[in-house]
């Protein structure tokens, strides 16, 4: 019988994407199976004793661990180059768990402040509660990041690129000044994936995910996860496991079978996006195009250098503010209107007044939200069905 390999150490990005963490049951099942059990029973008394005792390996309760979710978290693992996965609910329990684990009261973070709305609601108002305090910088600005970092700092976090702006930092100079403090760095990856950026490899201690995204890729369930050493993860498994923000078997499954497809699709969206991109930056309706593919992006050499593609989230400001945005979204007949991204299908929707809805005027122009300002998260559609789409409102305002 064939032996049962589930990851090789000289296997190539895209045959860990499809066969990492692949273990096949007797019945010789060639897709990775499911299950969907909230617990396991064993053979003998002795048996359920060695395995409750740790003394031997192996599964008791899908809040600890369960086959399925095992297997997404070491394909997850291999493809961001960790040693160790922990898959949980959503990307927010991602975030929060890391915290959970890593983070005492009297600790301090620091993290860009062009953060995912609940990651600061998070920061702020829960960890808060529990002398957790955080201080936000400029996310590209290494010398504002060095000067908020003291002695109480023990982690940085940043997302990168940013939303919708598509601003990056170096991730290796921020992985230097956070070791120099003796701090932990860790990178929300949920815009690029490991298919057009691996952390880890560039100096971050941990990666963050919400699955939701592209990990999964065409929207169909809500999961995260937290990639790194087996030091830190070990904590972060401790605290999904007594608190119990785990992964869903059935969640598990689906994000395993994007991962199958998410160095083609990523791929795909990169040139969708780009091609749009400079579409858009050439239509007399369009003041400004924010997408570090583009010449004109003043981080483009820094994203080429630190990326394998630039993403698929491109912001747009048109001539005329709300008003013109609003005509633009409104004219549309085939891009879904969502906040949402990370899907096949393209999504649009205006920042100032949905995801960035709740910041002050101040806090806006600080984020560079202007009200002229569309968000598109570009999808698989044919690009000349995407371009039509936009061009009926866009062509309307010249
Ligand atoms: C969506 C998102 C999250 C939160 O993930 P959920 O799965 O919705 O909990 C965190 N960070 C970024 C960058 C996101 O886009």
């Amino acid at each position: 019988m064939q032996q049962d390999q589930t990851s090789a150490p000289e296997w190539e990005f895209e045959t860990l994407a499809i066969r990492a963490g692949h273990r096949r049951t007797h019945e010789q099942e060639h897709s990775e199976p499911i299950f969907p059990t909230s617990s396991f029973v064993y053979g003998s008394a002795a048996e359920a004793a060695a395995k409750f005792g740790g003394e031997e390996p192996g599964n008791i309760y899908s809040r600890f661990t369960n086959p399925t979710v095992r297997t997404f978290e070491q394909r997850l693992a291999a493809m961001e180059g960790g040693e160790r996965c922990v898959a949980t609910s959503s990307g927010m329990a991602a975030i929060m768990a890391t915290a959970l684990a890593l983070l005492s009261a009297g600790d301090e973070i620091v993290a860009s402040r062009s953060l995912f709305g609940s990651t600061v609601s998070l920061f702020d108002k829960y960890l808060g509660k529990f002398g957790i305090t955080t201080r936000y910088v400029e996310l590209s600005n290494l010398e504002e990041w060095e000067a908020a970092v003291g002695p109480s700092t023990r982690l940085l976090f940043a997302e990168t690129p940013s939303n919708p702006l598509s601003e990056v930092v170096d991730i290796a100079a921020l992985a230097e000044i956070a070791h120099r403090q003796g701090a932990w760095l860790a990178i929300d990856n949920c815009f690029l994936t490991p298919a057009l950026q691996r952390p880890l490899a560039l100096g971050a201690d941990l990666v963050i995910h919400s699955a939701t995204k592209y990990l999964d890729g065409q929207g169909r369930a809500v999961g995260g996860a937290v990639v790194g050493r087996d030091k830190e993860l070990e904590e972060v498994f401790g605290v999904v496991r007594t608190c119990g923000p785990c992964l869903s078997p059935f969640n598990a499954w689906v994000f395993t079978k994007g991962l199958e497809t998410l160095n083609l699709r990523m791929r795909a969206h990169c040139e969708n996006a780009g091609r749009l991109a400079e579409w858009l930056e050439g239509h007399p309706a369009v003041a400004r195009v924010h997408y570090s593919g583009l010449a004109s992006h003043s981080q483009h050499e820094l994203a080429g250098r630190q990326q394998r593609g630039y993403g698929a989230v491109v912001g747009v400001e048109v001539k005329g503010g709300r008003e013109a945005a609003w005509s633009v979204i409104d004219a549309t007949r085939m891009v879904s209107i969502t906040g949402n991204l990370g899907d096949v299908k393209t999504t649009i929707t205006h920042p100032a007044t949905t995801t960035h809805g709740r910041l002050s005027d101040d806090q806006k122009a600080a984020a560079g939200i202007s009200e002229g300002l569309i968000r598109l998260a570009v999808g698989l559609e044919a690009l000349e069905d995407i371009r039509d789409d936009l061009a009926r409102g866009l062509d309307a305002l010249v």
